[in-house]
């Protein structure tokens, strides 16, 4: 994660608990561990409305950071292009149809060349979920005592999505 300015850290002791129906997000970084086989454009959502206890980075719940939209989103993907090999959204459960908007953008414009993730926070995915827009999905919230999903005992799950919509559950790749 990248520094965060004060003015920012402010931002999020003013308002944490605000549920706008958009996207922002704070930070990006190139990840190999959380899409296993991928490298990954990892990009950080604010305004999380799940309140985990024990959450590993609170100011996600805050009001913070810069809008992201397709836009927005495909012009990061671009900077890599040829570096990464999929794009994702950590978190955004505030929004998820935007989640899935952003994302199905992202699919038409890279078409096969850039597969999309998902972190979600939610133990359920949406009503209204969309396996067009994802090749990979993580549910679950942050349980401190059943550990995140590189433990056994996680209630985590991380699915590859199939072209036929189907999930098929990978989260044994996280384990050692
Ligand atoms: S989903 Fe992640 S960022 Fe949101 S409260 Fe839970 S641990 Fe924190």
């Amino acid at each position: 994660m990248r520094d965060i300015s004060a003015l920012a850290f402010f931002s999020f002791l003013i308002s944490p608990f605000s549920f706008n129906p958009m996207l922002k997000y704070l930070t990006y970084d190139i990840v190999f561990q959380e899409f296993p086989d991928e490298v990954t454009l990892a990009v950080n959502l604010s305004l999380c409305p799940n309140k985990c206890p024990g959450c590993h980075s609170s100011i996600l719940m805050g009001d913070i950071g810069e809008v992201l939209d397709a836009k927005v989103l495909i012009a990061l993907a671009e900077k890599y292009r040829g570096e990464i090999t999929c794009v994702a959204l950590m978190g955004g459960d505030n929004d998820p149809e935007m989640v899935q908007s952003v994302l199905l953008e992202v699919k038409q414009h890279f078409g096969a060349t850039l597969k999309t993730g998902w972190y979600s926070g939610c133990q359920e995915l949406p009503k209204r979920f969309n396996p067009a827009a994802f090749d990979y999905v993580k549910v679950g919230p942050y349980r401190e005592a059943l550990g995140a999903l590189k433990e056994r005992t996680t209630n985590q799950r991380f699915y590859r999505v199939e072209a036929d919509g189907t999930l098929t559950d990978l989260t044994h790749r996280f384990w050692r």
